[in-house]
């Protein structure tokens, strides 16, 4: 059965001849918003991820500063324990040396003492009843002050509270710097007032304490009573030291948890700020750190800054990525389109044309098939397509397309043959079909074939005929010598590779010259013709050959027989002639026309004729001792 095209795998669309679909499903209409929100989605995780770094990171801060807070409290609460301590002992000794002429010198004593075991302590003084100073550790000793205005002076006056009281920052008079004064009413044995004995710490002590903590070039500290009296700041800024607090931000927090962290505008420098306090449980001081928020997001940022390079390296490349494979979809898309174009116009020319026009794939699987198929195949389209063209086609067929297929693989890529096809309805048609290899459109594409397939059973018809007259005998209608030769060599080919036997008889009229003269040339012509259907009629195999090979001489090539069968079929062309019974007077014994036959085999393997000009000469020397021997007889050659 021939070619008709059709498509593999009997795709619907393809068998009514509609273009493509493109087989993926998003395109480039949709590519941008999918790419947009990819990246949408890629840019909300990463700023998700990057402000829970960035909570972390402000609570970790957050920690920091109250730790900070919490070691100064810790701190203060020491060094107004260390500074309180002293205060005690002076007033014991105030208590006993009440009166005595010695006081100031004892009191100057136990000072040193102190002041030496206490790093901390800035000053210690005795101020008695009046305000006068009696005794104080400071270099300086201004004489005729009066003490009487101070703070803590007046409260120790009109107080009863008989415990050391932490006071407001003041501007020392003795030294000129800010100090805090811790001080305690002194009651003599008599039970008045007896003045008041005041240590002090230098309010630089706690500066400079606050700078061991580094938490960036914008921090602040604050120590803070627990009233809200400013008690120290660092920076240092003499404007805030005393100043009331009590109604602050971070006072509203204290009162809320002793410890914590808030956000909150400096009402000095009005920076955003990030502020840890902690609350003295033992003194109620509380400590402020604060660090500017602007800092806190240039450490965090500085911490960030490989993750957002990398973020961007990745968004770019993305980027990249994208506009390429939206660019490679595009061409995709224009290489789908040129091919569904160049289909439409194939299936326009294959269906316009009367000739059958077939496409399959490399196994012979048919792709499309054009409806020529049902004229000149006697078969739908839709019955070939999806279907090989090997199928139902008869063995030798099947072996002339497959080995035709096969050199178009490699061979020019065109190929012609002709086949015999017979159509549902039982009609014999020959068709001719020329293929060509299809030139791939892309590399990865497999080989395909085009067929086009045309019915010439007349054209075969009027050939077979003329080759018939070509190769025929006129007079006695047997294959003439030309056919003969051909058909000779062919098989003697044959014989040698299929190591099967053939015979040649060859067949010569008796005394023929003698009838023709007797019975004139007519009837030697019409006798020729007897002899010729004698042979016809003994020799009905279809493979084998019989042609008139000269004047009154027949050839007869006997294919795969071996001598004993030649023998019998040429002793029964012999008697059948004998006993046509054609009186020929000069032919003695008979007296009938009769024959002689030289017969000789070709038997491969067996002996050394090998060729057909020996296996010739060898039966044309059989006959002529035949003739030798008397005529009327069949002689096997090297008998
Ligand atoms: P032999 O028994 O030895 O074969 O004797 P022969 O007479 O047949 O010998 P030869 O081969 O010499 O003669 C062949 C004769 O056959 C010669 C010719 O007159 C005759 N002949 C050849 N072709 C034709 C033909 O086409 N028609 C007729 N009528 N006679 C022919
Ligand atoms: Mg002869
Ligand atoms: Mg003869």
């Amino acid at each position: 059965m021939p070619f008709s095209p059709s498509s593999r795998g009997a795709d619907p669309e393809n068998r009514k001849g509609l273009g493509r679909r493109t087989r993926h499903g998003l395109g480039p209409a949709l590519a941008t918003p999918a790419a947009v929100l990819g990246f949408g989605a890629f840019l909300a995780l990463f700023g998700w991820a990057e402000y829970s770094n960035w909570k972390t990171q402000v609570a970790r801060v957050e920690a920091a500063l109250e730790q900070t807070a919490e070691a100064i409290t810790q701190h203060a609460d020491d060094v107004v324990e260390m500074s309180r301590l002293p205060l005690a002992s002076l007033i014991s000794k105030i208590e006993e040396k009440d009166g005595e002429a010695d006081l100031a010198q004892a009191i100057d004593a136990l000072m040193k003492r102190q002041l030496s075991a206490s790093p901390t302590l800035d000053t210690l003084s005795y101020l008695n009843a009046d305000g006068q100073m009696v005794a104080t550790s400071s270099a300086t000793r201004p004489a005729g002050v009066s003490y009487q205005d101070r703070d803590y002076f007046k409260f120790h006056k009109a107080s009863p509270f008989p415990l050391p009281v932490l006071g407001k920052p003041i501007l020392s008079r003795l030294t000129q710097t800010w100090v805090l004064p811790i001080s305690q009413k002194v009651i003599l044995p008599d039970g008045t007032f007896g003045g008041v004995v005041v240590s002090t710490i230098k309010v630089n002590h706690f500066v400079n304490f606050f700078s061991r903590y580094d938490i960036g070039s914008d921090a602040s500290f604050l120590l803070v009573r627990g009233d809200g009296v400013v008690l120290a700041r660092a920076p240092m800024a003499d404007s805030i030291l005393g100043q009331d607090m009590s109604k602050s931000d971070l006072f509203a927090h204290v009162r809320q948890t002793r410890v914590g962290a808030f956000h909150y505008q400096s009402p000095i420098d009005q920076t955003a700020r990030a502020g840890g306090f902690h609350q003295s449980q033992l003194t109620g001081l509380v400590a402020l750190a604060a660090a500017s928020e602007w800092q806190v997001l240039i450490s965090w940022a500085s911490t960030a800054r490989t993750r957002w390079i990398y973020a961007a390296i990745l968004l770019i490349a993305a980027g990249f990525a994208t506009v390429y494979w939206r660019r490679q979809m595009q061409l995709r898309q224009e290489r789908e389109a040129l091919v569904a174009a160049r289909e439409a116009e194939f299936r326009l020319l294959a269906e316009s044309s009367s000739d059958l026009i077939t496409r399959f794939d490399e196994h012979g699987i048919r792709e499309y098939v054009s409806p020529s198929s049902i004229g000149i195949l006697g078969l739908e389209p839709e019955d070939l397509i999806g279907r090989s063209i090997f199928a139902g086609m008869a063995e030798d067929t099947e072996f002339l397309v497959r080995q035709a297929t096969e050199r178009l693989g490699s061979g020019p890529g065109h190929e012609k043959f002709l086949i015999r096809h017979v159509k549902p309805d039982g009609e014999e048609v020959w068709l001719e079909t020329a293929m060509s290899r299809l030139p791939a459109s892309h590399p990865a594409q497999a080989p395909r074939v085009v067929a086009i397939t045309r019915d010439v059973s007349r054209h075969k018809r009027a050939q077979d005929e003329l080759d018939l007259l070509a190769n025929t005998d006129d007079l006695t209608r047997l294959a003439n010598r030309r056919f003969f030769n051909a058909r000779f060599e062919a098989m003697v080919t044959a014989a040698n590779r299929s190591m099967t036997p053939l015979s040649l008889l060859m067949i010569d009229a008796d005394r023929f010259k003698l009838f023709n003269d007797t019975y004139g040339h007519a009837a030697g012509d019409e006798c020729l013709r007897a002899i010729a259907q004698v042979v016809r009629s003994t020799v009905i195999r279809p493979g084998d050959v019989c042609a008139r090979y000269g004047g009154e001489e027949v050839a007869v090539l006997l294919a795969a027989t071996d001598a004993k069968a030649a023998h019998a079929i040429a002793e029964s062309i012999r008697v059948g002639v004998e006993e046509i019974g054609l009186e020929h007077g000069r032919n003695p014994p008979s007296n009938r026309a009769t024959i002689s036959v030289g017969l000789a085999t070709l038997t491969p393997g067996q002996d050394l004729v090998t060729t057909s000009q020996a296996l010739f000469k060898r039966a044309d020397e059989a006959l002529y001792n035949a003739k030798a021997a008397g005529r009327n007889r069949v002689e096997v050659a090297g008998s």
